[in-house]
This record gives structure tokens, sequence and C-alpha cells, in this order.
């Protein structure tokens, strides 16, 4: 019998220890009685690190659509699989069945059929959190296309180079999408990108905001009529384990943006089993996740893992603040949501705003809260337990990336016991290693290192797409055998981990490595600041030395900025030590975000060391205007 779901603490130890033991048996258990198979694999696991190959159940056919809706089909065909909750609490929510799923799925693979989409083609797809974007990707995997999804807030620029870069053949868009009180015009964006990308042959449109678009003659379709005359049945396309499910391009915190390669069945098997776990979901749950499918939590944590699961996932497709800051409550409370995972940075947002928009509603039915993307502080992982959790509703701060596929470190909520700022324990069959920077493992607890992964997991990205080398060069040549992640982390006395912070951004103050997540976590604490960001600029004798990047709670408010900057720096002085202290600090209305929501300390540390003309790639930034107001703070 498999360990399909896990209960208690003391089974999650029992099971992670045989997930470890013998790792090919674990997941081919896992794999054999939770999943449908065309064909079964002729082996279970064959890696080469040196190489950067891996692959999962070797030579198994299957198709993931078939995982995610038919199966179900006769036993939750009328249960909910996609709760669409409209832009305009006005507009009625859709309650999208397993069976209607299913009709929509085929009618729209049978579209992109006809407009010559075969098996292997890669597909982009621009959407806004319509049910469109969902029912697009899967129609992608009935046929074996390869969906590229593009997060809806990119703009052209950054378009043209994904489109170019995964030559992709169709783009799905809409004429427009609803975001808060404005309307945004996708298509027009899509159009200024298509001037420079030639691979393009057709764009399909789906109408979201009845705005009156330019179609181009021989390239643009409006999707609905052809839906209308589409057939509601298509026949799931055979796929080999290994063939590429999709390409999607990690945030571009640190650099150019890779285009990261996930395969069907090792990722099918992996997210699905997380999502189970993570979330102990249930029957009867209604589970939403807050990410844009855009990135790789709405991949595998709105679309494939609870599908898998047959869950019921909500999909949201407007902002936190509209019509105003109670909005992500209100749904709570309409739909009774169980499962709640959202970023810190949205958490930060609606903090600043005061617990009186979480109060007005009512939200017992949450059970379990979650956390992705970023270090959470604990500031706001407090308030998050309090005023959302009610303290009842353990927060599973879930580390990841793209390129993992799914979640890798978390607690197991009602097992694990939590702890503010730690990510706490691997998943099952996770294995990570703290490093030193000569290679060596970093043995016992209580250290600290660069956080890799030492043996493969089912739903690791299998290459960067067109770019095999800088697969290898960038995950797999720091350490041999290892996965490196780029991120740093610590292991306490217990043996939980913390991530603290991206390597690149370790600033090295008299000869101390300095993680940025543990000293923003300290300032975040004064009950004036809300968010701050760090980065070294040169020293004479230290070294480096650190400079702070401060957004206040109400920037109304006239505080003494001198006072401020002393009682922040005691702060630091007493949870780190005086090493810590920052030199400089920027006040500052906000801080340089990717659209996902990410502090960008690189465009800090560049504005620190005053190469204002070297910002590097900026086509990731959320609020570039931003930028302009810090660097005229500093001239
Ligand atoms: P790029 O790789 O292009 O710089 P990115 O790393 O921001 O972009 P993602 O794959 O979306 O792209 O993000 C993964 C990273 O986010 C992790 O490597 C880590 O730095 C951070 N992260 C995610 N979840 C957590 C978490 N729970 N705690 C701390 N950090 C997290
Ligand atoms: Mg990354």
């Amino acid at each position: 019998m498999s360990n399909y779901h896990i209960k208690q603490f003391e089974e999650y130890f029992q099971v992670y220890r045989k997930s470890v033991r013998n790792p090919e048996q674990f997941w081919e258990e896992i794999a054999e009685e939770h999943f449908v198979w065309k064909k079964r694999w002729s082996n279970v696991l064959s890696y080469d690190f040196k190489n950067a190959e891996f692959k999962w159940f070797e030579n198994a056919k299957l198709n993931i659509t078939e995982n995610c809706i038919d199966r179900h089909l006769h036993t939750r065909g009328d249960k909910t699989a996609i709760l669409f909750e409209p832009n305009n609490p006005e507009e009625t929510a859709e309650h999208i069945t397993y069976n209607q799923l299913h009709e929509r799925v085929c009618k729209f693979a049978n579209v992109l059929k006809d407009q010559g989409i075969k098996k292997g083609d890669v597909v982009c797809i621009y959407l806004p959190m319509i049910p469109e974007l969902a029912i697009a990707v899967l129609a992608c995997a009935r046929i074996g296309a390869i969906h590229s999804v593009i997060f809806a807030g990119f703009s052209s620029s950054a378009i043209v180079s994904r489109i170019n870069d995964c030559n992709a053949k169709m783009v799905i868009t809409s004429d427009g999408s609803y975001r808060g009180s404005k309307t945004i015009d996708l298509k027009g964006i899509v159009d200024e990108a298509l001037n420079d990308a030639p691979c393009i042959k057709s764009v399909l449109v789906v109408n979201r905001i009845n705005s009156d678009v330019q179609m181009k003659e021989g390239r643009d379709v409006w999707l609905q009529p052809l839906l209308d005359d589409a057939y509601g049945d298509c026949t799931a396309e055979v796929m080999d384990a290994e063939d590429p499910l999709f390409i999607l391009y990690t945030s571009g915190s640190t650099g150019k943006p890779k285009g990261m390669v996930h395969s069907i069945a090792g990722y099918m098997v992996y997210s699905a089993y997380t999502f189970k776990n993570v979330f102990q979901y249930r029957d009867n749950d209604v589970y939403w996740c807050t990410a844009d499918i855009g990135w790789i939590t709405g991949h595998s944590y709105i679309v494939y893992g609870p599908l898998a699961n047959g869950a019921t996932s909500v999909m949201f497709e407007g902002v936190p603040s509209y019509p105003d800051y109670g909005r992500f409550w209100d749904i709570v409370e309409k739909h009774k949501i169980t499962q709640f995972y959202t970023a810190p940075t949205a958490i930060r947002a609606l903090a600043k705003q005061g617990a009186e928009f979480v109060d007005k509603y009512d939200l017992s039915s949450l059970k379990v809260l979650g956390s992705v993307g970023e270090p959470i502080n604990e500031e706001a992982w407090h308030w998050y337990d309090e005023n959302v959790g009610k303290k009842k509703s353990p927060i599973v701060d879930t580390w990841w990336q793209t390129e993992t596929g799914g979640i890798m470190i978390t607690p197991i909520p009602f097992s694990t016991p939590t702890k503010p700022t730690y990510a706490t324990l691997p998943f099952i069959g996770v294995q990570p290693a703290l490093m030193d920077e000569n290679g060596q493992v970093i043995k016992g607890n209580q250290v600290e290192g660069r956080l890799c992964i030492k043996f493969p997991w089912p739903s690791m990205a299998r290459t960067i797409w067109g770019n095999h080398q800088r697969y290898k060069d960038t995950y797999f040549s720091a350490y041999e055998n290892m996965y490196f992640t780029g991120d740093g982390a610590l292991r306490d006395e217990v043996g939980y981990y913390r991530i603290t912070g991206r390597v690149d951004d370790v600033i090295i103050v008299s000869g101390h490595n300095l993680g940025t997540a543990p000293i923003e976590d300290a300032i975040n604490e004064h009950p004036a600041v809300s968010e701050s960001a760090i980065v070294g600029f040169p020293h004479d004798v230290k070294g480096n030395a650190l400079y702070g990047y401060v957004t206040l709670k109400d920037v109304g408010e006239s505080r003494h900025h001198g006072n401020l900057r002393n009682e922040i720096n005691q702060l630091i002085t007493d949870r780190i030590g005086p090493i810590a202290k920052l030199d400089k600090i920027q006040f500052t209305e906000g801080l340089p975000k990717t659209r996902s929501g990410k502090i960008m300390r690189r465009i800090l540390r560049k504005i620190a060391t005053n190469e204002f003309d070297q910002l590097g790639d900026t086509s990731t930034l959320l609020n570039p205007e931003v930028v302009q107001r810090i660097i005229d703070n500093v001239k």
C-alpha cells in the first residue's frame, strides 16, 4: 500500500524514511495506485547529474488530462472543478463541474487541432485569470501541444522575448482584461509584440470585455464561434512520460528569465501528491490559491495538482484591493474557502491596511493557510496567523521554485509543528543538503549554507528550453551530483530549514556572510515599517556595508526619520547583532518588484553603488516608476 495521504507527524517520518531509502520503489507505488496510465513504465528513474539528464517513469504512456478530468467523471462529474470568481463582485461566480470542464477542454482541443496545432507545437497563452486560461492549458495538454503561459501583466517586449525564445506557433489571448476598476488592452499589447514575433501564425481571441479590437485578417480569430461549432469530445493524445508538458519562464528576480521545461509524468505525480498532503485536501473542501496561472504556483496548485485530486479549485480574476481591501476575505466567506494559499507580498499589503477589513467577514471555514514566493517575515506571519487563521489554522510556509515543479520544503498541516519564518522540513522524497563555499556538505544542526538537493525528485525541470548548457551550468555545475537552488538556508537545532535569501544577495560584512531575510525580518518588526530590502555597498573598512530600503506603513505620518533610523538599528542589534546594523537607510514609497510581487534586490544593489545605468533586465519589473524615485532620492 502506498502512503498517499499522510495524517500524522509520526507517519511523516516513517514515510519520509521510506521515500529516501528506496525512492524508486516509493514513487512507483504512488504512481501505480493513484494515477491512470495507458502503458506502464519500463524503468522508474534514471539520472545523470553530470549531464543533467533525468527520466522518471521511462517509456510510460499517459495523458495528464485523463488524470485531471476523465477519471473523475463517473465519481464526481457534477462536482465543481473550477470555481470562477470574477473581478466584479456583482458578476455571478461560475461553477464549472468536472463534466462541463471535460466538454469545454475537448471543444477547445478540437479548435486547436482545426487551427493546425499538433503534438509538440508550442502555444503561448496570454490570458487573464478567466476559465479559458485553465481550459486552454488543459486543451494543449489534451492534444500534446506544449503550453507556455505568459502572465497577462507582462509588457509587449517581455512577450516578444518569450515567444521568440520558445518559437511558438500560436498565441491565445483576449480582447482585454478587468483588473480592479481598470480594463487592460491585452490584444493591443499582443499586436505590438507580434510585430517582432514572426513565428506566430495565428491568434485565438477570447471575448472578455466586449471591446472593439483590431483583428488581423488571416491571423486573428475569435474563439467563441469556433467553440460553438466544435465537437464535445476529443480523444486524449497518447503521450510519453518524458514528453514536455509546458515551458514556463522564471520570475526574473535575478536576471534574464529562464524557460524551464517540465515533462508530464513526474510533474503530474509530484504536483498531485504534494497538493494532497500540503493542503490536507478533503473531498468537500473549497481550495483557493490566489496566484496567477502565469506562475508555477498557478500551474501546479490551481490547475494540475488540485484537478488530479478531483478538488474544487477557485480562480479569482481580480485584485485584493478591489472594490476594497476586504475582497479576499469576502471571497473566503462567500465560497466557504477551506484552504487559502497566497504570497507574503499580499499579506504585507493587506496587513498595512489594518484588521478592520478582515474582521468584517466570517472566516471560520478556513482550515489551512499557505505562503509562497518569498521568505515570510515574522510580523507578517503573526498577522496572518492571528487575523486570518484566528490561531487555529496552521500556516504552511512552502519553499520551492519554478525549477522544482512542486513544493519542496514545507510543514504538513496538523502534523509538523510550525515555526514563524521556517519552511520547516523537507517534503517526502526531498533530500536537501547545505553546502559550504568549498563544496563540502555541512553536517549536523545549527548550521547555515547553500541549499542543494542531492537526489532527483519526480517534478524537477528537465532542461531550459533550447539551452541545455545553461541548465547544466546554472543548477548542476556548482556542486558535483547536486541540484543547486541558488538560495541560502539555515538548519536549526531540530533540523528545521529557514530560507535566508538568495545566495546572489548574500552580503559579506567584515568577513561575515549575512543573508537578507533575517535582517529584513528584524527591520519589519518595527511597528512603523511595512516592508524592507537590504543590499550591500563597498566600504573601506568592512569590505561591504549594509544599505536598507524601507517602506513605512503610514506614508502620511511625519515621524522623525532620524529617530526611526536609530530605532531600526537598535532592533537589528538586539535581534542579530551590531554587525548587521545599516550604514544607510532610505525611506521610500515602494520597493522594485517582479510582476509576481517579489522584491528585486539586484536593482537596489546597483542603485546603492551608484551604477544607475547598469540596472540590467528590467522587463520583469512591476513598478519601474519606483526605481526612478529611489534613484532621485539617492542623487
Ligand atoms: P529568477 O529565477 O528568474 O531569478 P525567481 O527565483 O523569483 O526568478 P521563482 O521560481 O518564481 O522565480 O521563485 C523561486 C524563488 O522564490 C526561490 O528560489 C526563493 O528564492 C523564493 N521563495 C519561494 N518560496 C519561498 C519561501 N517559502 N520562503 C523563502 N523563499 C521562497
Ligand atoms: Mg530563481
